[in-house]
């Protein structure tokens, strides 16, 4: 089963602003109506936007994390960034006796650079247009997965950053579901407190929030240290590694 949530948003005045976190509850009234429980394929980036998406989700959906993140710079911060995310899939299931699966795309930086130098968009500060482009990569792959692995609904726990644009990134979720045989969920998973209670959630399962968004040129902007994120990182992958 799957709505389109297009129908909601064309049953909207034209010229009204999309309330997208509503348009998640009108969604999710149809699903209850029909007594229905979506297969939903949501990409994370790291596992802070991912913790409040999973407690507001999976009570009414069943849910699988895409890892599909080639913008991350260095490798080593990605494989760090993986790691927690499943880490923290492991320690929610448990904990609350739910079943979220996790998959990852491969990590193919090179693809993420050649796009953002064809396009120019090296100098972009972060929230321009290569952040534009950065999520339509991202999210072209989810919806591709989704389609080829037959779930109702691909989206995004991206909508919960505040530093993220939700009406762009879900401007963009709707334009990719034309291409694909899947249906876009809309969310602005940032209402509601879902922002504040992400930030609890980082405490209570003592989280790694990292201080970059993820590709090298917005970090290079801020002035990371790219020494020290390789360090940190080789230090956390080696405390992670199974004993022998
Ligand atoms: S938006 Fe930032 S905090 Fe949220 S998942 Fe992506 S990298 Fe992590
Ligand atoms: S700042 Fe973040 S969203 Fe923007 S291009 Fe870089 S990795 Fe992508």
């Amino acid at each position: 089963m799957s709505e389109d949530a297009l129908e909601i948003i064309n049953g909207l005045s034209p010229n009204q602003k999309i309330n997208y976190d509503k348009t998640l509850k009108t969604l999710i009234k149809k699903w209850e109506k029909k007594e229905a429980r979506p297969k939903i394929l949501l990409h994370s980036c790291c596992a802070p936007c991912s913790t409040y998406c999973l407690e507001y989700m999976t009570d009414l959906a069943d849910i699988t994390i895409y890892f599909a993140n080639s913008n991350i710079h260095p490798k080593v911060e990605y494989l760090r960034r993986e790691q927690v995310q499943k880490d923290f899939i492991a320690q929610f299931n448990e904990k609350n006796n739910k079943q979220v699966q996790f998959l990852a795309a491969p990590y193919e930086p090179q693809k993420f650079m050649k796009m953002v130098r064809d396009q120019e968009l090296t100098q972009e500060p972060e929230g321009g247009k290569r952040c534009s482009a950065c999520f339509q990569m991202r999210l072209d792959l989810v919806a591709e997965k989704a389609q080829e692995l037959d779930f109702d609904y691909f989206g995004s726990a991206l909508t919960l950053s505040p530093k993220k644009n939700s009406q762009l990134i879900n401007t963009i979720g709707f334009d990719i579901q034309k291409f694909y045989d899947v249906n876009y969920l809309p969310s602005d998973f940032k209402k509601n407190k879902g922002y504040e209670r992400s930030l609890e959630m980082c405490r209570e399962y003592d989280i790694y929030r990292q201080c970059y968004c993820g590709c090298v040129f917005a970090a290079q902007d801020q002035g990371v240290d790219f020494k020290q994120v390789t360090q940190d990182a080789k230090e956390y992958l080696e405390k992670r590694r199974p004993e022998a």
